[in-house]
């Protein structure tokens, strides 16, 4: 009999957007975005999702039925009628890891007080991707007794919301923050410096994205580091992060164990997400994407790592 894997649908809360993005490759206007949606997508490749954040009556019904139709559950989606969903607007230059923001408008976001369907709040698993930090805290005080939870940033809350950003971090299992962040919160200029010091803040596991250098897992004293697919085409590099999280509980909510093995397992899933989201824009890449896909790609990631037959033979 085939062995059927228990799913805990994971609690993903974050921002759900209407981007404007430029890139070298070209620009999409009021596209589908946000640090949840993102995830919860690249999430629903291995698991059911149950979607926590805050939309104004503006945002297409087209994008729910897409995200509905990705096995994501809305009834913890607020849609606020005459509100206005939140907006991000950007561009990178050449050097893809950066991106400028030229815009942010907080809109409905500015009054959301998420509050979680009863079933929600005995979620097992718990992403709080990126989103004010007060929030994700709101978040964190209505789930009941999760077995893991994980937090995700960026610079525009590590540098308005510091406070909140720190007690968020000594209540998470597992912070994801990318190296810039890692050294921007910690003073620290080293990257290990930094993860190390984030740990003391209370996360056992941080995970650094270092974009097309890959992600860095440290987990308790230890350290793996997977490498990033060598994409030669990067369209629009918006949502690899939240993507890459996606993918990693994704993958650890279907599997249900969380012991360092599969964390292992779980980056390479991320790395995997997050280099198929970059090959175009919004989230126009998972619309096309299939498990076909993402197995091929695992595999070619293990290849890619493999140095061991090939040392056997120099030796
Ligand atoms: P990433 O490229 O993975 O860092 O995330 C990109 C997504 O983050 C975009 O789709 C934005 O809508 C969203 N985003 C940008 N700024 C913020 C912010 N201040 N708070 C929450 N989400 C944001």
């Amino acid at each position: 009999m085939k062995h059927v894997k228990p799913i805990d649908a994971p609690v993903i809360v974050g921002s759900m957007a209407l981007d404007n993005v430029k890139t070298p490759a070209g620009e999409v206007t009021d596209s589908l975005g946000g640090a949840a949606n993102y995830s919860a997508v690249a999430a629903s490749f291995f698991t059911p999702v149950n979607l926590v954040g805050v939309i104004g009556d503006d945002f297409p019904q087209t994008h729910l039925d897409y995200l509905e139709s990705r096995n994501i559950d809305l009834a913890g989606v607020d849609r606020i009628d005459g509100g206005k969903t939140f907006s991000w607007s950007g561009y990178y230059d050449f050097d893809l890891n950066i991106a400028h923001t030229t815009d942010t408008q907080l809109n409905v976001f500015a009054d959301f007080k998420p509050t979680l369907p009863d079933a929600y709040r005995k979620a097992s698993y718990v992403f709080l991707a990126n989103i004010d930090p007060v929030l994700q805290l709101d978040v964190l005080n209505q789930v009941e007794k999760p077995r893991l939870t994980l937090c995700d940033t960026m610079n525009f809350w590590i540098t308005s919301k510091r406070d909140a950003l720190i007690e968020v971090l000594s209540r998470v299992d597992v912070a994801f923050m990318n190296d810039a962040e890692a050294r921007q919160l910690t003073g620290c200029m080293s990257t290990i410096k930094a993860a190390k010091a984030i740990q003391k803040l209370g996360p056992k596991t941080v995970i650094v994205k270092k974009g097309e250098h890959g992600a860095l897992l440290f987990h308790e004293d230890e350290h793996f580091s997977a490498p990033s697919y060598p994409l030669e085409d990067i369209v629009d590099p918006t949502g690899a992060g939240d993507s890459f999280a996606g993918g990693f509980i994704g993958y650890i909510a279907s599997e249900g164990d969380i012991t360092p093995k599969t964390m292992r397992r779980a980056v390479v899933y991320g790395s995997v997400m997050a280099s198929f989201n970059v090959e175009d824009f919004s989230l126009n890449r998972m619309r096309r994407l299939t498990p076909h896909h993402i197995a091929e790609r695992y595999r070619k990631f293990k290849e890619i790592a493999y140095f061991e037959a090939m040392e056997e033979a120099v030796l």
